[in-house]
């Protein structure tokens, strides 16, 4: 049987980063039996539908690095592959479902069933449906519809029942029907709720194994009834587990930081974010944090997730793609500092590259770093003076601007031995020196190491911020 797992979601703006964890399991399974891949946009609740957020997932898609082996704009066997343009196929099966008395027509109000709702809170009971179109006789619902009244098309789920749903990890589920609500499957203006869309697509598009989000839980039995209703053989399903904010709860979206986009515009390489998802829930059968997609598909299997939620660390992530910054040659690495760095040029950014790459984890740190670069920002003396008193510091400048003047800036080395020869004889600490040095040249205490870092700079602005920074101390 050949493999074919799907990522499925809905176009709504942006990916969460759970999303992308789903995906990477889809993925990565099927790349591992040598099955196929395919992306579905299920594009059929339109209140939710964002313009234009289709292209937002191809861009995400396509930053990330993977691409579906059938989809909405790759094509396929199986397509189409936006629900929106499924809509005949699913009102076929709803038209079945009715047919054979496991669905009915709904003609409640939306009034009405908010009154439902209102009554089932007081009760202190799940929203669910009171099941009253259930009693109309299906000649009378059928004639109703055709004189076109609006109606709903809702699941009958059986009663004093347990179902039994099977998840890849977490074994066998029970629910009891009486819990289960009367899920509304094809809506009145006649797309499919997801709960069928999801059914019929899996089964026609051959999905042999689904990992899909823990929030689909609760609806897992509805989708066991569908597939016993229409008599179809269930995919494996996987429930990944929720994802943890280390300040405890879950993984939410209020920190605005659990978008792909925000990860990208702060510098996570996609190759780190990917290796980082790995580790939740898997560990490397070799104990290895750090490993390509390639050695991922590999090792992993779909059983060997656990069900226990993980903690998703950004911490650990930034440590990731440090060591994928580190990682990088310094021509790919300047390649993609320059979208961080508008205010450099090339070349600058060519010098500034290899000075920054053991000191960043985010590339979007590489602004901060190099600030000095295009701009002098304002600084108290106190900072020239954190370590030294105020005559020395003066010396320390005097003599630096004297052997930059004589010297320049070009060949680091020789300008290093220079400085040391000079600290040296003036009795100076090598630490101290180059401190006042910094400051008076990038106005912070932590940069680049500032001899190799004086290009950026150049010679007469290197001259004129030491000058500055004398007069400070004046
Ligand atoms: N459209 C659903 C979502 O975005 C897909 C869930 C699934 O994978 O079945 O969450």
């Amino acid at each position: 049987m050949m493999v074919r797992t799907r990522f499925a979601p809905s176009p709504t703006g942006s990916i969460h980063i759970g999303s992308v964890y789903n995906f990477l399991l889809n993925y990565a399974y099927a790349k591992a039996k040598g099955g196929k891949f395919i992306l579905r946009v299920e594009d059929t609740d339109q209140k939710r539908y964002v313009k234009k957020a289709e292209d937002h997932l191809y861009q995400g898609l396509a930053w990330v690095g993977i691409e579906p082996d059938e989809g909405p704009k790759k094509g396929g066997d199986f397509g189409p592959y936006r629900q929106s343009e499924r809509l005949d196929i699913y009102q076929k099966y709803a038209r079945q479902l009715l047919d054979q008395g496991d669905a009915y027509y709904c003609f409640c109000s939306p009034k009405r069933l908010e009154k439902v709702r209102v009554e089932c809170r007081g009760k202190k009971c799940p929203p669910m449906y009171d099941k009253k179109c259930r009693n109309l006789s299906k000649k009378e619902a059928e004639e109703r519809v055709a004189r076109g009244e609006k109606a709903v098309v809702r699941m009958k789920i059986p009663d004093n029942q347990v179902v039994i749903a099977k998840d890849l990890i977490r074994g066998e589920i029970k629910f009891k029907s009486k819990h289960i609500d009367d899920q509304v499957i094809l809506k009145s203006d006649g797309f499919p709720t997801y709960h069928l869309a999801v059914v019929v697509d899996d089964h026609l598009m051959k999905i042999t194994h689904v990992v899909r989000g823990h929030e689909w839980l609760p609806s897992f039995p509805k989708h066991v009834l569908l597939y016993r209703y229409l008599g179809w053989k269930m995919p494996h399903i996987l429930h990944t587990p929720v994802l943890l904010d280390p300040a405890g709860g879950k993984l939410s979206k209020r920190r605005g930081d659990t978008n792909l986009g925000w990860f990208q515009r702060q510098g996570f390489l996609p190759e780190a974010i990917l290796n980082y998802l790995c580790l939740l829930g898997w560990s490397h059968p070799q104990g290895k944090e750090i490993f390509s997609l390639k050695e991922f598909i590999k090792a992993f299997d779909l059983k060997d997730v656990s069900p226990v939620s993980p903690t998703f660390d950004l911490v650990k992530l930034e440590w990731v793609n440090g060591m994928y910054i580190r990682a990088k040659k310094d021509e790919e690495l300047v390649k993609l500092l320059k979208s961080f760095l508008p205010k450099m040029n090339e070349e600058q950014i060519k010098i500034a590259a290899p000075l920054i790459k053991e000191r960043i984890k985010r590339l979007v740190e590489a602004e901060e770093l190099l600030e000095f670069v295009w701009c002098c920002p304002k600084y108290g003396k106190d900072l020239l003076l954190k370590k030294i008193d105020r005559k020395t510091a003066k010396e320390m400048l005097i003599k630096a601007q004297e052997v930059i003047e004589k010297r320049g800036i070009d060949d680091f080395q020789k300008l290093q031995e220079e400085l040391i020869k000079l600290i040296k004889k003036e009795g100076w600490k090598a630490g101290e020196f180059f401190m006042v040095l910094r400051v008076a040249i990038c106005a912070k205490s932590i940069t680049p190491p500032i001899l190799e870092s004086l290009p950026l700079v150049g010679k007469k602005e290197t001259l004129s911020r030491i000058e500055a920074a004398m007069k400070k101390l004046d």
